[in-house]
């Protein structure tokens, strides 16, 4: 009964559009092209016209683009939540998760910036002080932890965002794993496992891939915790070094901060993160460029989360593998009876709803000895 429940498992390399065929790259393209436009409207000429984003939000009577786009990414989780529960809602965890993302994404990453501002002020010049995204922490929200943002929020947003990334974020990656903020919190997290689940079997389980993704996500951590520094350093600084101002912060496009914005913020988590969803799988930005992701991995390794294997059970159907959208090879501990803890591991728990002979199990436990000393098995932390 619990498989007959996961709907449409064995159809997943039969489906042309899942599997890189021509509706793939039509997909792809549409994603690429809509984020291309949202964040260089400016840049392509398009302002005022019809392909302008700000026009078709101002059509709709919604202050700007990205209240547009809040609310079109609402619409594609809740869509892409009907059709994963369709498949795999048969386990409590799964229908939990689901539902607390499109929660937080429609409360607070849509409906909360978008009223808050109301309530706070009458001074429309002002609103955007009170746009304030809670489901997002630095370092994903870069913006978040800058001098210049801390001064001019409201002094319980700037706490909040202190707080958030500096001490609730590893303190419960420590204890639950980073799946607390990657598969049930995070945005871009919900978007990949609703929107994105057709395509999560796409994801590279490659060893160059996995080098890829180790550089590339630690690279793009350092540069958001170096760059903060950078900042509060020029905040320091201030107008008595203007050369150093004008490269950090100085408001041109090569600047430091600017650079940042568009590279990792518009390019790597948008045009390419979301917009090679039907080519690559869901977490490309999440697997390799994330900077939340890298930072909270590591608290992840020193901390509790593991997956536990059942000592001789599997059967090597690879399902597991398959279905780990983080390009994890499952499978490969699973034949070994190798328990593990994974940085990358986002804890969307899949590969252990979708193990036909229930070998995996995610767990919080406190002493991950305790485990090693009952089932003497090796427990890997890589
Ligand atoms: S190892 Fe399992 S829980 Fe972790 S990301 Fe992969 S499928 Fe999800
Ligand atoms: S752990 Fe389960 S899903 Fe993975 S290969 Fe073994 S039997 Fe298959």
């Amino acid at each position: 009964m619990e498989l007959q429940g996961q709907n449409g498992l064995l159809a997943t390399f039969r489906e042309p559009w899942r599997t890189r065929g021509g509706v793939a790259y039509a997909v792809a393209g549409a994603l690429i092209g809509f984020y291309t436009l949202l964040y260089f409207r400016d840049h392509l000429g398009v302002a005022g016209g019809a392909l302008d984003p700000e026009a078709w939000a101002a059509a709709l009577g919604l202050r700007s683009r990205w209240l547009l786009y809040g609310a079109l990414y609402s619409l594609a989780m809740i869509g892409g939540a009907a059709y994963y529960l369709r498949r795999h809602g048969n386990a409590r965890y799964n229908r939990w998760r689901i539902g607390v993302n499109v929660g937080v994404q429609v409360v607070l990453a849509f409906t909360l910036p978008l009223v808050m501002p109301y309530f706070f002020t009458g001074d429309p010049g002002q609103f955007w002080k009170y746009e304030y995204y809670f489901s997002y922490f630095w370092p994903l929200d870069w913006y978040k932890l800058h001098p210049g943002s801390l001064q001019n929020v409201p002094v319980v947003f700037a706490i909040y965002s202190i707080v958030g990334a500096l001490v609730a974020a590893p303190l419960l990656a420590y204890f639950y794993g980073k799946r607390w903020y990657c598969s049930w919190v995070c945005g871009c997290g919900g978007l990949a496992n609703t929107f994105g689940d057709p395509w999560r079997h796409l994801t590279s389980t490659s060893t160059r891939s996995w080098r890829f993704e180790k550089r590339a996500v630690h690279t793009i951590m350092f540069l958001a915790i170096a760059s903060t520094l950078l900042l509060f350093l020029d905040h320091l600084v201030g107008d008595r070094n203007a050369t150093f101002h004008r490269l950090i912060d100085g408001g041109q496009w090569w600047s430091m901060k600017s650079l940042y914005g568009y590279v990792v913020g518009a390019i790597l988590a948008g045009v390419i993160g979301t917009g090679l969803y039907p080519l690559l799988g869901p977490r490309v930005w999440c697997r390799n460029f994330c900077p939340m992701a890298a930072l909270l991995g590591l608290f992840q390794k020193l901390g509790r989360f593991r997956i536990t294997v059942k000592p001789d059970m599997c059967i090597s159907c690879g399902n597991c593998t398959t279905y780990c959208e983080m390009g994890i090879d499952v499978r490969s501990y699973a034949q070994s009876n190798e328990s593990f803890t994974r940085a990358a591991c986002v804890g969307c728990g899949m590969c252990a709803h979708v193990c036909p002979r229930g070998v995996l199990k995610l767990e919080n436990a406190p002493k991950l000895q305790a485990d090693k000393k009952r089932t003497g098995l090796p427990v890997v932390n890589l």
